[in-house]
């Protein structure tokens, strides 16, 4: 398991991580949806402007020619604002002539007969009341006065979506010839002609690509989000084996896989603290084995190594699961007895030489049985101790004495 502040870590970087990809991801969404939107806009723009630049055109042909006479049809009928709003000619056909207005609204019908788009020729000023400006025209006309020479935007009648774009007329040579009594001049604005027409199809094919970017968007970071999980999960689990390894190893003897020397110190120093404080008993018992060098002369080092690990496993299972055993040196051990008196320390020391003492065959190339004895000197804490070496001290002068009284024995001063 991952230590508390380490979780901790992972955490943060979990959420952090998710965070910045979801805000990553949407932010590339609506920049997308919007410059989408945008794009669209400015296409029907263009779409608009080249409708109004080919009714200039045609009006501009129409003015070039003082207005075109039609021959006139069944329920055509002439302008009531023109002069010779109606020719005979001789052989008895009779024209009606159209100048650019009606001409733009005429087209205009056919175009929105045919589903295509509307014109609408407006004016703030107007001749013909049929023409009045709706909302939208109103406040380009007032912008066109003010020098805005395009008005565009989107509009919902009845749910549904109608782009609408306006630009200004100005007043050119060609309008004088019939307008120039009612005091036009040249370049100013005259009104202005709106284009309409439907967005609807191209809304609901935005609105659908949208609706399908957020379900591959929501789904897509979902993906990833549960990638970056299963893999930090992956590395969080591998770091804290690879972790728990390296603490093994920092507190493991490399040879007997007991507590090593600074292990045990330190266990041994938070014990002492421990039982100081709770005013609880300590033992301790040192261990060295007797004439190890002769075993190393007699079998060799590598039987030697063998040896050793062998009486460390006998010392292991001799004592209880609460002690705690460490290599204090070459051939010597350590074991402190939390919770335990001196005459407990000493029984427990009296079956560990017992046990060790026993005959025991070692798993060399050929088995080898061979008898080892140790010698161990005990002591316990007592008030007097300022640190775990006072007692540590009068253990090793236990086992000196236990090395001078002839070896295989416990004592203690
Ligand atoms: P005594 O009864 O007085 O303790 O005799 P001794 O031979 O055990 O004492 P001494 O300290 O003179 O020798 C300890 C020997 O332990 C010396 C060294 O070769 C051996 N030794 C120490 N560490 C290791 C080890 O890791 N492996 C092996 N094979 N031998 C070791
Ligand atoms: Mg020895
Ligand atoms: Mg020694």
């Amino acid at each position: 398991m991952p230590l508390a502040r380490e979780t901790k870590i992972y955490k943060t970087f979990m959420i952090s991580i998710s965070l910045t990809i979801v805000a990553v991801l949407s932010g590339i969404f609506f920049i997308t949806t919007i410059r989408t939107r945008q794009l669209i806009d400015e296409e029907n723009a263009i779409r608009a402007r080249t409708l109004f630049n080919s009714i200039i055109l045609a009006r501009k042909w129409n003015a070039g020619h003082d207005g075109v006479y039609i021959e006139k049809k069944k329920g055509d009928k002439p302008n009531p604002y023109l002069d010779k709003a109606e020719i005979k000619t001789i052989d008895g056909k009779v024209f009606i002539r159209r100048n650019p207005a009606q001409m733009t609204r005429e087209i205009s019908e056919y175009a929105e007969k045919e589903g295509l788009f509307n014109f609408h020729l407006t004016s703030l000023n107007l001749l013909n009341p049929a023409n009045k400006p709706d909302d939208f025209e109103t406040r380009a006309l007032s912008l066109f006065e003010r020098g805005t020479n395009e008005f565009f935007g989107i509009e919902k009648k009845n749910k549904k979506a109608y782009f609408r774009y306006m630009a200004p007329l100005y007043v050119e040579q060609e309008c004088l010839k019939c307008h120039s009594d009612q005091g036009y001049k040249t370049g100013e604005v005259r009104g202005g002609i709106s284009i309409t027409f439907d967005i609807e199809n191209i809304r609901n094919k935005l609105e659908t690509n949208t609706l399908y970017a957020i379900i591959f968007g929501v789904l897509s970071t979902a993906l990833l989000l549960g990638l970056i999980f299963f893999f930090t999960v992956r590395l969080i689990r591998k770091t804290s084996e690879i972790q728990r390894r390296f603490e093994h190893l920092a507190i493991t003897d490399g040879l007997t896989g007991i507590f090593n020397r600074r292990h045990i110190m330190s266990r041994f120093d938070e014990e002492f603290e421990r039982a100081k404080r709770l005013k609880k008993n300590l033992g301790c018992i040192m261990i060295d084995i007797d004439r190890f060098k002769s075993i190393n002369d007699e079998f060799g080092h590598v039987t030697g190594d063998e040896a050793l690990r062998e009486v460390s496993v006998r010392i292991k299972n001799s004592i209880r699961i609460y002690d705690i055993l460490g290599r204090y040196g070459g051939e010597e051990f350590l074991v402190v007895l939390p919770d335990t008196d001196f005459e407990n320390t000493r029984s427990l020391a009296e079956r560990i030489r017992e046990n060790v003492k026993a005959s025991m065959v070692l798993a060399t190339d050929m088995p080898l049985q061979i008898h080892i004895t140790i010698s161990l000197g005990i002591a316990r804490m007592t008030d007097g101790d300022s640190t775990i070496d006072d007692i540590i001290k009068r253990a090793d002068d236990g086992l000196y004495k236990a090395k001078n009284s002839g070896r295989d024995r416990v004592e203690w001063l």
